[in-house]
């Protein structure tokens, strides 16, 4: 592994990005380019492009670019597989062939100009390095107000992630290959580099808007994305159903003293008091029992996940 010139890929997952690919492409040809010259980076440095499965001119845009220049490599996913499949292809693509890979977006929302700054970290001996956005202007009211609510409510699941941190990272070989072998198909890789355990650091920059085209990220998938957060790494809900059974229970049981109280007291109907202890009684066994076999099938999900157990950070004396 070369660490004074290491060889760096950028990976960058592309849906429908005719519009912004030839305007980020030339950005992104001149940092690269540049950090060359100044000898920061080897000269087979790359830029990837992954097409994931887009309907538009993206992928001809693509094989153009990559006649034009040795700078541009691509692949092409057969069909639209989503934003975390695309950014894994991309690295299993490039992890045979480079020392550091750089995700980004199409769209360089975020700040291309911390890059020489990730690699001067790689340099001090981060594996990961993290961009990580000062603020949130750029984003739309709605998207801001969503995303804290997301990932306040991650962290109080308990899944690490880093806050205003997207999938703009710096990754070594080794931290690629790890992530690798994280074999789920729920994929949320924020939430998987921050458990590798390697030496991470961040860099920070102002987001801003869209270079062109717009958001690829519509509603539908920026949920379906959250639900992915959250239940591959938190069986929590299913502890809420459990926890939830056991309130019932509880109140069922206050239930009956004041229904007993009642009866002795002369102050209810007959029928009254079974109707209304029943109703309490079996909505909490229902609960509990719900949350038994959520417990059960929670472990048998993260054992059919197949997660690596460990990730060996050093050894010697071998
Ligand atoms: N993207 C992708 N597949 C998808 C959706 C999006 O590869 O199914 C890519 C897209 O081309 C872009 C990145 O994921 O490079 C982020 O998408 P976008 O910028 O539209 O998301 P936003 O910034 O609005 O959250
Ligand atoms: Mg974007």
């Amino acid at each position: 592994m070369e660490k004074v010139k290491p060889i760096l890929y950028i990976v960058v997952p592309c849906f429908n990005e005719e519009e912004a690919l030839p305007q980020s492409h030339v950005q992104l040809s001149k940092l690269v380019d540049g950090m060359v010259e100044r000898g920061c980076v080897a000269q087979a440095s790359k830029l990837l492009y992954v097409d994931d499965g887009s309907r538009d001119g993206t992928w001809e845009i693509i094989e153009k670019l990559s006649e034009e220049s040795s700078l541009v490599a691509g692949v092409k996913l057969a069909c639209n597989s989503g934003h975390q499949n695309a950014l894994m292809a991309g690295l299993a693509a490039a992890v045979e062939h480079c020392d550091i890979a750089v995700s980004i977006d199409a769209d360089l929302q975020d700040d291309i100009n911390v890059i020489p700054q990730m690699v001067e970290r790689y340099k001090d001996g981060c594996d990961i390095v993290f961009g990580v956005r000062k603020e949130r202007k750029s984003d739309t009211w709605f998207k801001r107000t969503t995303a804290n609510l997301f990932y306040g409510l991650m962290k109080r699941l308990g899944v690490s992630t880093i806050e205003n941190h997207a999938d703009y990272r710096l990754m070594s070989r080794r931290a690629m290959l790890a992530l690798l072998d994280y074999k789920e198909r729920n994929l949320f890789i924020r939430g998987i580099v921050t458990k590798l355990g390697y030496k991470t650091d961040c860099v920070y920059y102002d987001r801003s808007a869209r270079i062109a085209g717009e958001s690829k990220y519509p509603l539908r998938k920026m949920l379906n994305f959250a639900i992915d957060g959250i239940t591959s790494f938190s069986v929590k809900p299913v502890r809420l159903v459990f926890m939830m059974g056991v309130l019932f229970l509880i109140i069922a049981l206050l239930m009956l003293i004041y229904v007993l109280t009642a009866y002795f007291m002369g102050r209810s109907v007959s029928g009254w008091p079974s109707l209304f202890l029943s109703v309490w009684l079996v909505g909490a066994f229902v609960l509990i029992g719900l949350g038994v076999i959520g417990e059960y099938v929670g472990k048998i999900y993260t054992e059919v996940k197949n997660r690596p157990r460990y990730n060996v950070d050093k050894k010697v004396g071998l």
